[in-house]
Formats: structure tokens, C-alpha cells, sequence
């Protein structure tokens, strides 16, 4: 393998989330719909009938060229992509040829430190970016051949790497960086099981260092980024054994297979020639102007990236917190106002969402903005914490009890009592009452088992429901027992 690298480029079909198909008015996401629900005589390739360009789906795709630095055509047409296939009914899918609505652009792809090896940043270039119309499925039922036109006619952007990426490792994070930008920009759902995100991977090889390019396959069918990871794995150590055993790769159409986990050879790959494309006849081009274009991009929002690097440089986060702070869009927002609200240490603020509020979204499975303890109150507890109003394990739970309940902390301290007990007088007396009732344990304690101690403590903090500075407890614990 270490004389070797891998030449990896990534084929991705993205499902645009507008509410209708990309060229009728047929809803577009059919996911829950039984088969052949959400069709008409547009999607389904009737005579006669005349395609309606969706406008959401054009500026979806606008949004997303322009977070992959893509430069965007301000004429772009649609084209005929000829083939047949029993999913396809009109005989041609509707696509981009030629002019297509984008070009060019990149992701930086921070690839994290592995097996010894440092982190780093691959630079992934985008060759093209069109959108096109989806097919419908078809599926196998014993004897006969099903056919689902719900599909057809969902808004897709095909976009297309170049080969940059050396590792099945890099085309997986490339495809989580990826389904995390689509979700921020919130033009996908990006869901790979649902199909909203596909992937086809071209993988060759070459003797590491090398510059040219080696004839490729292309694996199809993968519904998942761990299975992407095993197709590339497969893929590759298959082709170095080939060309060790003196073979020659051939071009072949690969279909990743995810029960028996193998790859299997399908047809051999059409070429562009055999899809004889030409000028859809029915459909105006896309004209961009500056105004419509400034008015799309108005809405951009901070990159995930630049913002996980933002939160390294301007609040001093590891590259742990930023990572994972960044890793959905809602819950960065949150953290940004958590900070804001609570005025210093933006430490501190990340290891209370990392540690509670993570938790709390994963078992709630609402997301950042939708939790009733905001921003402001998880400030506003970290900050009854810090100037000792209440005990840290108070604090804890106070989170949930905001969650729960959609009151104020200060509201739910005066309301419940929980306010700290740091008055001596009050601790001592129930020090003495613990000591009283548990004669046995105080024998244990003067006969040298200082262990115990921590036992003390915590009957002191039951007695009080968690209330009493645990550390005047102690203290007054070791006096009396002294
Ligand atoms: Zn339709
Ligand atoms: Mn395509």
C-alpha cells in the first residue's frame, strides 16, 4: 500500500429541499408517500405537456455554488441527457450540458490527525456544478419489476470533484463536510438514507508521487459515508493486487453490494456520446442578473468552516470545542448568544453546551433553537454558579429544571429554595445530627478510616437536598470529629 496512493473523485447527486419538483408543481419530497403519489403529466413524461422552471431551485443552487466558491454562469441553459431506461419516462432527463449554472470552486477540507499523521487540509476542487431533474426508481418483487415515479422530477445539483482526494478516509470526510454545509445553508436535508445525498466514487491508482492519472472505475450505489469509506477500502486494495499480479485496471462500473459487502461489475460505462445531449427546446435559459444574484446571496450565511476557525482565533476555543460547536448551525448560533450573554470566558460556556446541553439535545432530539433553556439562561446559571448563589450539582440540574419548566433560573431558585446554605450555624446542626444517628460510622472514622469523610458529606447534602456548600460541611465535619 505505501508504494502506492489512491486518486479518488466524488460524483454527488444533492436533493434540493423545495417544496415542489424542480418542473412541475408535484410535491417533492415523497419519502412517507406510497409509491407513484406525487405525479402528473409533467413529471411523468406525458405528450404534449411543458416544463415550468422551479425558481427556489435555482436559487438553492445558487446559494450553494456560491458557499463552494464556484463562479456562477449568468447564462445558463438547460439540456437533454438522451437515454433509456425504464425509470426515465420521458426517454431524456432534463440537465446541464455545456453552460451549466456553475463552475470551478473548492472545499478545504481540514482532514483530521490519524495514525500518527498530523492534521492538514486538503484542497478539493469542484469541476462542475448543474442541477438537473431526479429519475424515478425501479425495484425488483419476486418475478416482476416495480416502478416508482415519485422521484421524477425532484430538483438535484450534480456536483462533481476533481480528483483530489488520496484516501477512502478523505472521501468520507469530504462527505460529512459536505452534508454539514448543505444543512447550514439549508438547501438539502442531506440525509444519504433517504437518498437526499448520493455518491458515486471514480478510484484509481498510482505509484505514490506520481502525476498522471491511471484508468478508473466508478463505483455506484452507495448509501452511506461508513460504506463509501469500505467501497474506496475494497476498491483500492483490489486494484493494487491487479496491477501487482502484472493486470491491467479496466474501466469498469462497479456497484457496491452493502449486505455481502463486495463490489460487484455492472454494465461497462457509457461514454457522453452515447447520451447525445442537446438544447432542451422547452425551457428558457436561467438569465442571473446582478440583482436577482445579490439578492440570493444576501441570505448567505458564515461558513461552517471559517466560523469552527473564528471560534479558534476570537474566543481561544480548542480545535475539539470549535469542531464540534460548529457542527450544526443552530447549536454555533446558540453558543455565540451564550456568550454574549454571559460576558467572559467562552471556555467555560462551551464545556456547559458540550457536557449538559449536548446531552440534552441528543436525548431531547430538538435542536439548539427550539431548547426553552435559551442562551440567556444557561448564561444566567453559569453565572448564579460562579458567584456561589447556588452549588455546582444545583446548577446541573437546574439546567433540566429550565428545560422542563420554561422559567427563569432566579424564578425556579426563589420558588424551590435551592438557593446555597452557607451559614454555619445551620450546616453545624445537621453535621451533629448526622454524626448522632450514625455512632458506627463515626467509631470507624477515629479508628482511622478517614475514608468515611466523603460519606459524611454527602449525608450532610442529602439531609439538606443538596443545598449546603459542601466544603463548609467538611470543614465543620473535621472540627466536630477532630
Ligand atoms: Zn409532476
Ligand atoms: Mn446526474
Amino acid at each position: 500500500m505505501n508504494d502506492y496512493e489512491a486518486v479518488i473523485g466524488l460524483e454527488t447527486h444533492i436533493q434540493l429541499n423545495t417544496t415542489t419538483k424542480i418542473f412541475c408543481a408535484c410535491k417533492a419530497d415523497s419519502w412517507f408517500d406510497p409509491p407513484n403519489t406525487n405525479i402528473c403529466p409533467v413529471c411523468t413524461g406525458m405528450p404534449g405537456v411543458l416544463p415550468v422552471l422551479n425558481k427556489a431551485a435555482v436559487e438553492k443552487g445558487v446559494v450553494l455554488a456560491s458557499a463552494m466558491h464556484a463562479e456562477i454562469r449568468p447564462l445558463s441553459y438547460f439540456d437533454r441527457k438522451n437515454y433509456f431506461y425504464p425509470d426515465l419516462p420521458k426517454g431524456y432527463q432534463i440537465s446541464q450540458y455545456d453552460q451549466s449554472l456553475a463552475f470551478g470552486g473548492y472545499l478545504d477540507l481540514p482532514v483530521p490527525p490519524a495514525n500518527g499523521q498530523p492534521a492538514y487540509i486538503r484542497k478539493v476542487s469542484i469541476h462542475k456544478l448543474h442541477l438537473e431533474e431526479d429519475a424515478g426508481k425501479t425495484k425488483n418483487a419476486g418475478n416482476e419489476r416495480l416502478i416508482d415515479f415519485n422521484r421524477c422530477g425532484v430538483p438535484l445539483v450534480e456536483m462533481v470533484t476533481g480528483p483530489d482526494l488520496r484516501s477512502a478516509d478523505e472521501a468520507a470526510q469530504y462527505l460529512m463536510r459536505l452534508r454539514q454545509l448543505l444543512r447550514w445553508l439549508g438547501v438539502s436535508e442531506a440525509d444519504m438514507e433517504k437518498g437526499h445525498l448520493r455518491c458515486d466514487a471514480n478510484v484509481s491508482i498510482r505509484p505514490r508521487g506520481a502525476a498522471y492519472l491511471n484508468p478508473k472505475t466508478e463505483i455506484k450505489n452507495v448509501n452511506s459515508i461508513e460504506a463509501v469509506r469500505s467501497a474506496i477500502e475494497k476498491e483500492i486494495e483490489r486494484q493494487i493486487r491487479e496491477v501487482e499480479a502484472g493486470h491491467r485496471i479496466e474501466a469498469w462500473t462497479l456497484e457496491w453490494d452493502e449486505d455481502a459487502g463486495v463490489l460487484r461489475k455492472m454494465r461497462s460505462k457509457e461514454t457522453e456520446a452515447d447520451y447525445r445531449y442537446f438544447r432542451e427546446p422547452d425551457l428558457l435559459p436561467i438569465r442571473l442578473d446582478d440583482a436577482w444574484k445579490a439578492d440570493i446571496l444576501k441570505a448567505l450565511p458564515e461558513l461552517p468552516l471559517v466560523r469552527r476557525q473564528r471560534f479558534m482565533d476570537a474566543y481561544g476555543l480548542p480545535e475539539y470545542d470549535a469542531d464540534i460547536l460548529t457542527s450544526e448551525r443552530n447549536l454555533s448560533n446558540y453558543f455565540e448568544s451564550a456568550v454574549k450573554a454571559y460576558g467572559s470566558d467562552p471556555k467555560r460556556v462551551s464545556n456547559y453546551l458540550m457536557n449538559d446541553v449536548l446531552r440534552m439535545l441528543n436525548e431531547s432530539s430538538k435542536t439548539a433553537d427550539q431548547l426553552r433553556l435559551t442562551p440567556l439562561f444557561l448564561a444566567e446559571i453559569i453565572k448564579l454558579a460562579d458567584t456561589g448563589a447556588v452549588n455546582t450539582s444545583t446548577a446541573k440540574s437546574l439546567l433540566q429544571k429550565v428545560e422542563e419548566s420554561g422559567k427563569a433560573p432566579a424564578e425556579i431558585v426563589a420558588a424551590e429554595g435551592l438557593a446555597k446554605v452557607s451559614d454555619d450555624s445551620a450546616i453545624r446542626a445537621v453535621c451533629l445530627e448526622v454524626l448522632a444517628e450514625s455512632p458506627k460510622e463515626v467509631e470507624s472514622y477515629k479508628a482511622g478510616k478517614v475514608t468515611l469523610m466523603g460519606w459524611f458529606v454527602g449525608q450532610v447534602m442529602k439531609k439538606m437536598r443538596g443545598k449546603a456548600d459542601p466544603t463548609l460541611a467538611r470543614t465543620i465535619l473535621e472540627e466536630l470529629l477532630a
